[in-house]
C-alpha cells in the first residue's frame, strides 16, 4: 500500500470530485437538449481533469515519466474542452485555430521534455498554455455574459478563472526562474503543501460552480424575459401589458395623472390566414408589433393583448392627443404593406381610444370603454379610429 502525500490525497479527491461532475454533466446533456454540446464538453472537462488527477498521482512515486506526460496532456486537453464548451453554449463558433495550436505546441513540449532536462521547459510553457487557456475562457465568459445574457456583473463569473489563470501563470515564472523544486515540491509533505491541496479542491469546485451559475443564470433570464414578453412580436404580452396597466392607475389615483389607452385589432385578419398563409399571418403580426413599437415613446408601453389583438398606453395623453396617435399609427400600417414572397400584403388596423376618468373610473371600465369604440370602429367600415369620453366628459371629436 503506497503511502500518499497530503497533496496526492487532496488531487485523489478532486478527481473523485470531478468524475462526479462528469456524470452530473452527462445528466445535464440529456435534461438540457438547448445546451447538450455545451454540457457533453463540460463532461469531458471534468473527466479529462479526473483522470489527469489520478495519472499524476500514480506517476510520480516511484516516476513514471510517460504517464506524467499523459497527464498534462489530459489537463490541457481538459481546458480546451471546457472553452468548446463555453463556446457551444453562447453558440460561438469553433474554429480549430486556437486550440490546434495550443495542443500542438503542447504535444511538441511533452515530446521534447521526456528527458528529465528539459523538464523545467515542459513545465513552464504547459503552465503557461494552462494559464492562457484560463485566461481566454474568462475573457469570453464575461464578455458573452454581458453581450447575450445581459448580465452587468457577468465578470464575476470569470474571477475563478481569472484566478486559475494567475495561478498557472506563477507555475510558470517559478518554473521558469527555479527549474528543479517544482515537481519535487509537489510531493513534500509540508503545512504548505496541505493548504495549497485545500486551496486547488476548492478552486476546481468554483470552476465548476462557475459552469452551473452559467446554465442557471440563463435559465432565469429567459424564464424572465418568456414571462413578460410575447413569443412571436417581442411586445409585452398580456400579463406584463394588465401589470403596467394597474402601475399607470395607481399613479393616475395618487398624483392624478392623466392617461389614455389604445385597443387595435388588425381587420379581416383571417383572411390574411387563409389567404397567404398561416406563416404570412404571423410575419403580418410581427410586422404590425414593429410598426406599433417604432411609432411610440419611451414611456408608452405596447403590448400584445391576444391574437391580433394590441393594447398601447399613452401616460400623460389625453384622449385628443390620443386619437391622434391612433389615427397615425393607422395612416402607417396602411403606408406599409407587409413584404411577403414579392407581394405586397395590404393590412389595415382599427383603433379604439378611452381616457381615464378622473373620479371613480376603474380599469376593467377603462378597458371595455376602449373596446366598445373599437368596436364601433369595425362597424363603421374598419380602417378607423373612434374614441370612447370618460363618463360625464364632453365629447372629443378628432379635427381632420
Ligand atoms: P375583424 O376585421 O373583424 O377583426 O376580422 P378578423 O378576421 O381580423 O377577426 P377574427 O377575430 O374573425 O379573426 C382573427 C384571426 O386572427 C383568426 C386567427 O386565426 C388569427 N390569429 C390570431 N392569432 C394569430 C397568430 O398568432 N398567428 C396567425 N397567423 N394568426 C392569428
Ligand atoms: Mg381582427
Ligand atoms: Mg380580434
Amino acid at each position: 500500500m503506497p503511502v500518499y502525500s497530503a497533496t496526492e490525497i487532496a488531487f485523489l479527491m478532486v478527481a473523485c470530485q470531478q468524475a462526479v461532475l462528469a456524470l452530473g454533466w452527462l445528466a445535464g446533456a440529456v435534461l438540457m437538449p438547448e445546451s447538450r454540446r455545451a454540457a457533453l464538453n463540460w463532461a469531458a472537462y471534468a473527466a479529462l481533469s479526473a483522470l489527469s488527477l489520478v495519472l499524476f498521482v500514480v506517476s510520480v512515486q516511484p516516476a513514471i515519466e510517460p504517464l506524467r506526460a499523459v497527464a498534462n496532456l489530459c489537463i490541457v486537453v481538459s481546458l480546451v474542452a471546457l472553452q468548446r464548451g463555453v463556446w457551444a453554449f453562447f453558440g460561438l463558433p469553433r474554429g480549430w485555430r486556437w486550440h490546434g495550436a495550443v495542443l500542438a505546441v503542447v504535444v511538441a513540449v511533452t515530446a521534447f521534455g521526456l528527458d528529465p532536462q528539459h523538464g523545467a521547459w515542459r513545465v513552464m510553457i504547459i503552465s503557461g498554455a494552462l494559464s492562457a487557456l484560463c485566461l481566454s475562457v474568462a475573457w469570453d465568459m464575461q464578455r458573452q455574459a454581458r453581450a447575450r445574457m445581459e448580465l452587468r456583473w457577468g465578470v464575476v463569473l470569470s474571477v475563478p478563472l481569472l484566478a486559475g489563470g494567475l495561478i498557472f501563470g506563477l507555475r510558470a515564472a517559478r518554473a521558469l526562474l527555479s527549474p528543479g523544486t517544482i515537481v519535487a515540491e509537489v510531493t513534500a509533505d509540508s503545512g504548505l503543501n496541505v493548504a495549497a491541496a485545500f486551496g486547488y479542491l476548492v478552486i476546481a469546485l468554483v470552476f465548476q460552480l462557475t459552469l452551473v451559475a452559467l446554465v442557471v443564470t440563463r435559465g432565469v433570464v429567459e424564464l424572465r424575459r418568456s414571462s413578460r414578453y410575447d413569443a412571436l412580436t417581442g411586445l409585452l404580452n398580456r400579463r406584463a401589458m394588465q401589470a403596467a396597466l394597474e402601475e399607470q392607475v395607481q399613479r393616475a389615483r395618487r398624483f392624478g395623472e392623466p392617461f389614455s389607452v389604445l385597443m387595435l385589432d388588425a381587420d379581416h385578419f383571417k383572411a390574411v390566414n387563409d389567404v397567404q398563409g398561416h406563416a404570412a399571418g404571423d410575419r403580418a403580426l410581427q410586422h404590425l408589433g414593429t410598426l406599433l413599437a417604432a411609432q411610440m415613446r419611451d414611456i408608452d408601453r405596447v403590448g400584445r393583448w391576444g391574437g391580433e389583438e394590441f393594447v398601447v398606453l399613452l401616460p400623460g395623453t389625453g384622449l385628443g392627443q390620443a386619437r391622434e396617435v391612433a389615427e397615425r399609427l393607422r395612416e402607417r400600417v396602411q403606408a406599409l404593406p407587409l413584404r411577403w414572397q414579392d407581394q405586397a400584403v395590404p393590412l389595415t388596423v382599427s383603433a379604439g381610444v378611452s381616457q381615464w376618468g378622473e373620479g371613480g373610473d376603474e380599469l376593467a371600465a377603462l378597458l371595455a370603454r376602449a373596446d366598445a369604440a373599437l368596436y364601433r370602429a369595425k362597424a363603421a367600415g374598419r380602417n378607423r379610429v373612434e374614441g370612447e369620453s370618460p363618463p360625464g366628459a364632453p365629447r372629443v371629436e378628432l379635427v381632420r
